[in-house]
């Protein structure tokens, strides 16, 4: 039986109704940028994270950038990021003028190291973007503890952790704002693009508002320098429904999470991923960790399982930031990740079955090598 990293149409399929009698409306209305889907989006959506405000944008990268640039990030600052993460991370940091400046990561979470982030703090840093890498939380007491220490913006890349907690309080929610993205790959996906902020400073939530509009309040009066991040009124009608699956998908997630850490102990030389206390890890990817990970994907492969690698470059090596004079070696907890990781098939749909076959497969290889090594 094949496996897919990802099974999208299971999940679209069980939606069909619902989403065509969301996108009814659209359509009538001809509300296709911003409008009342996208509006009643964003109540929800601040709802669910527990904030006062959710500014709904076209992607995750551009709340990333508008929550900066409401911040008054620009040249000459430095925000610290960690340098194991999705590009998007430090691009918008960079879009702004400022400079990204990579900390290493804890081996255990994936997650950015406090102690890499205070090491790093110049009298140019500004601000810390912590990730919650996979689905977990990154250690937000020790982070915030050093934002405030420093008087350094704390700003959450939440794009992989929709409804992730940490010490029973919703990431998204400790610092200047949160990032969501709604690839459609992510635990809470659109049927294309989709990004949002959620933060509790009305302040900033309408600086946000008015950056992703061309910098208006009033038509065609340009107070800013804005950009076109609006998300449209299609994908707030189809977010607005799949939010409400959102809670029993990330049970879902969870229990996937749980059946293969159970089912997988003990496999040699297989690293399983690692909920910290006080964590509520919404396993956006599971992450394990094998020195011979390119083989055993091959083999997986072979059988029709596919996995996913996050990420095989960190980002002190690629070639994008390379005039800011990194080089390898600089973080080798980020580089081992990215030379070991191997990501195993998970969505909320994903049956028994289909775990069993996948376990059944690690652990074939497992052997092959054990037997090949004797
Ligand atoms: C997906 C992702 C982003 C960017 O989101 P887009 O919606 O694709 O722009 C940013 N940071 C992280 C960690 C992500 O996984």
């Amino acid at each position: 039986m094949a496996v897919p990293y990802l099974d999208l149409k299971t999940q679209h399929r069980n939606l069909e109704a619902e989403i065509q009698a969301a996108l009814r409306p659209v359509f009538a209305e001809t509300q296709f940028i911003l409008g009342p889907a996208v509006e009643s989006f964003e109540r929800d959506f601040a709802a669910a994270t527990g904030c006062a405000h959710a500014v709904a944008v076209n992607t995750g990268t551009s709340a990333l950038h508008l929550s900066l640039l409401a911040l008054g990030v620009g040249p000459g600052d430095e925000v610290i990021v960690p340098a194991m993460t999705f590009v998007a991370t430090a691009a918008a940091v960079a879009y702004t003028g400022a400079t990204p400046v990579f900390a290493d990561i804890e081996p255990r979470t994936g997650t950015i190291d406090p102690e890499a982030v205070a090491a790093a703090i110049t009298p140019r840093t500004v601000g810390v973007i912590p990730v919650h890498l996979y689905g977990q939380p990154a250690n937000l007491t020790a982070l915030t503890e050093i934002c405030e220490k420093h008087s350094l913006f704390l700003l959450e890349d939440a794009c992989q952790a929709h409804l992730a907690t940490w010490q029973g309080k919703t990431c998204g929610t400790f610092g200047a704002a949160g990032c969501f993205s709604f690839y459609p790959g992510k635990n809470l996906g659109a049927a294309g693009e989709g990004g949002a902020l959620t933060t509790n400073d009305a302040a900033l939530a309408q600086k946000c508002r008015r950056l992703r509009d061309w910098g208006q309040q009033e038509r065609y009066r340009h107070e800013v320098l804005g950009y076109n991040y609006r998300m449209e009124g299609v994908q707030g009608a189809i977010l607005g429904v799949k939010l409400r699956h959102l809670p029993r998908w990330t049970e879902a997630r969870r229990a996937v999470g749980a059946a293969y850490l159970q089912k997988l102990a003990g496999v040699p030389d297989l690293t399983l991923p690692f909920e910290a206390e006080g964590a509520h890890h919404v396993f956006h990817v599971f992450a394990a960790r094998h020195p011979e990970r390119d083989a055993l994907r091959t083999a997986l492969s072979a059988v029709g399982i596919q996995t996913g690698l996050h990420y095989p470059i960190p980002l002190h090596l690629q070639p994008c930031f390379r005039k800011l004079g990194y080089k390898a070696g600089d973080f080798p907890e980020s580089e081992s990740l990215a030379n070991e990781e191997v990501s195993f098939p998970i969505f909320p749909e994903m049956t028994a079955a289909q775990i069993d076959e996948v376990c059944a497969a690690i652990q074939a290889f497992a052997e092959t090598r054990a037997t090949a090594a004797a």
